[in-house]
C-alpha cells in the first residue's frame, strides 16, 4: 500500500513523537489521524485530524480505519489487539504487530535477540520469590530487576546490589524489598552489564525492503532518563558495524517497515550488547532534525507511506539534551543560542521527569 501527497497517515498515540511525525508528514504534503485516550494531547496541534478514544474501542477503531490509507503508532504500549483489529480490517498497519508484541515483554524481547544470535545481559524470567533467587544465583550481583511489561524511562526497575549479603538476613530483606518495588509482577532478573558507553543504532526499513541507518548517538541517562545524545558517539567503526548488523537482522527478522531504535551496551572490548527496541521513531533520534537532511521523523512517515527511503548522512556534529521538567522555562536563552533547533512538545504542565522538549548543538562534522 502506497500512500501519495494528500493521503493520511492514521498514527495510534497522541505523545510528541505523534507530534513531530504529524509536522514531518505535513512537510511531504501527507495529512495524519491521531487516536488517542487524552482529551488534550501534544499531537493534536500539529495533525489534521484526531479522534479522542480508547485503543480498543472498536466502533472508534473502524471509523478511524475508513479514514487512513496507513497506519502506525508511536508507543510500544498500544495494545496489540488495536494493530490486530486494524490489520483485519485491510489497512496496513508499520511496522506490523510481532515487532510490537516482541518490543512490549521484555522477556520476548531478549529470546528474540538471542535467536537472531545478538548478546543480551545474563537474563532470568521472574514470577515469585524462588525465582528471583534462582536468577540471583544465574546472574549473579550487581543485577536489574524489572518488569516485563510497560516500564519505561527507568520506571519498574529496580537494583539488587552486590553488597546485599546473607548476614543478619540482608539479603533475604533486598530480595523481598526488590519484588515488592517492582509491584510483584511478572518479572527479569538481568545481570548487570559493565559498560563502557551506551548507544542506540536508529535504522529504517521501507516497504520495499531498503535499510538505511543513522550514525549511532551516545547516549547518556540521568534518573533513568535519556539526557543527551552525542554524534559522532566515541566508538570504533568495528563496534558501529556490530551494532548496525544485529539492528539490520532484527529488521530482517520481523519483517520491519519504519524506523526502529535498539538501544546497545558497549563493553571495554569493543563489543554490542543488546539492551532493548523500540518499534517507532527513538528519543535519542531526535538530532537528525537538525543534523540530516531526512531526520528520523521523515524516515519513518516514508517507510510507512510505502516511499523511498531518505538519505541518513549527517551533515553536522549534534548534541541533543532533552529539556525535563523546569528546564523547559530556559526555552527563551535556549531560543537566542547560535547553532541550536529548540523543539518544544506544547504541553501545558511541566512535571518533574516530564519530557517537555529538546534542543539539537549543532556544529561543524568530524
Ligand atoms: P532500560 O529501561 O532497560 O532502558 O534501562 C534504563 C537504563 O538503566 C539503561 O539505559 C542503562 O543505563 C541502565 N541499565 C539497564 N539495564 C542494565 C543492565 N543490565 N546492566 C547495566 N545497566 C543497565
Amino acid at each position: 500500500m502506497n500512500v501519495e501527497p494528500n493521503g493520511t497517515i492514521g498514527i495510534l498515540g497522541g505523545g510528541q513523537l505523534g507530534r513531530m511525525l504529524a509536522t514531518a508528514a505535513a512537510e511531504l504534503g501527507l495529512r495524519t489521524h491521531i487516536l488517542c485516550p487524552d482529551d488534550r494531547a501534544p499531537a493534536y496541534d500539529a495533525a489534521s485530524e484526531h479522534t479522542v478514544a480508547g485503543y480498543l474501542d472498536e466502533p472508534a477503531l473502524a471509523a478511524f480505519a475508513k479514514s487512513v490509507d496507513a497506519v502506525t503508532y508511536e508507543f510500544e504500549n498500544v495494545p496489540v489487539e488495536a494493530v490486530e483489529f486494524l490489520t483485519n480490517l485491510g489497512v496496513a498497519v508499520r511496522p506490523g504487530a510481532k515487532a510490537l508484541e516482541t518490543a512490549q515483554d521484555r522477556l520476548i524481547e531478549k529470546q528474540f535477540a538471542n535467536s537472531i544470535g545478538a548478546k543480551t545481559a545474563a537474563f532470568h524470567p521472574v514470577d515469585d520469590l524462588a525465582s528471583l533467587k534462582e536468577g540471583l544465583e544465574k546472574v549473579g550481583r550487581p543485577a536489574i530487576l524489572k518488569t516485563r511489561r510497560l516500564g519505561y524511562d527507568g520506571k519498574g526497575q529496580t537494583r539488587i546490589t552486590a553488597e546485599d549479603s546473607n548476614l543478619s538476613g540482608a539479603y533475604e530483606k533486598a530480595i523481598e524489598f526488590a519484588w515488592a518495588e517492582v509491584g510483584a509482577a511478572p518479572s527479569i532478573l538481568e545481570g548487570f552489564v559493565p559498560f563502557t558507553r551506551e548507544i542506540s543504532i536508529i535504522g529504517a526499513r521501507g516497504a520495499d525492503g531498503d535499510v538505511k541507518m543513522y550514525d549511532p548517538p551516545e547516549n547518556v541517562h540521568r534518573n533513568g532518563i535519556l539526557k543527551t545524545s552525542t554524534v559522532p558517539a566515541k566508538v570504533t567503526a568495528a563496534t558501529i558495524d556490530k551494532a548496525r548488523k544485529v539492528t539490520c537482522d532484527m529488521l530482517e527478522a520481523l519483517d520491519y517497515v519504519g524506523v526502529i531504535g535498539v538501544e546497545f551496551f558497549v563493553l571495554d572490548n569493543g563489543d554490542v550488547i543488546v539492551n532493548e527496541y523500540a518499534p517507532r521513531v527513538h528519543n535519542s533520534g531526535h538530532w537528525t532534525q537538525d543534523g540530516c537532511a531526512v531526520s528520523q521523523f521523515e524516515q519513518h512517515i516514508r517507510a510507512v507511506a510505502g516511499w523511498p527511503l531518505g538519505d541518513p548522512a549527517r551533515h553536522s556534529n549534534a548534541i541533543m539534551e532533552n529539556l525535563i521538567g523546569d528546564e523547559v522555562n530556559e526555552w527563551r536563552a535556549l531560543a537566542a543560542e547560535p547553532q541550536a533547533g529548540v523543539h518544544l512538545y506544547g504541553k501545558r504542565e511541566a512535571r518533574p521527569g516530564r519530557k517537555m522538549g529538546h534542543v539539537n548543538r549543532i556544529s561543524v562534522k568530524s
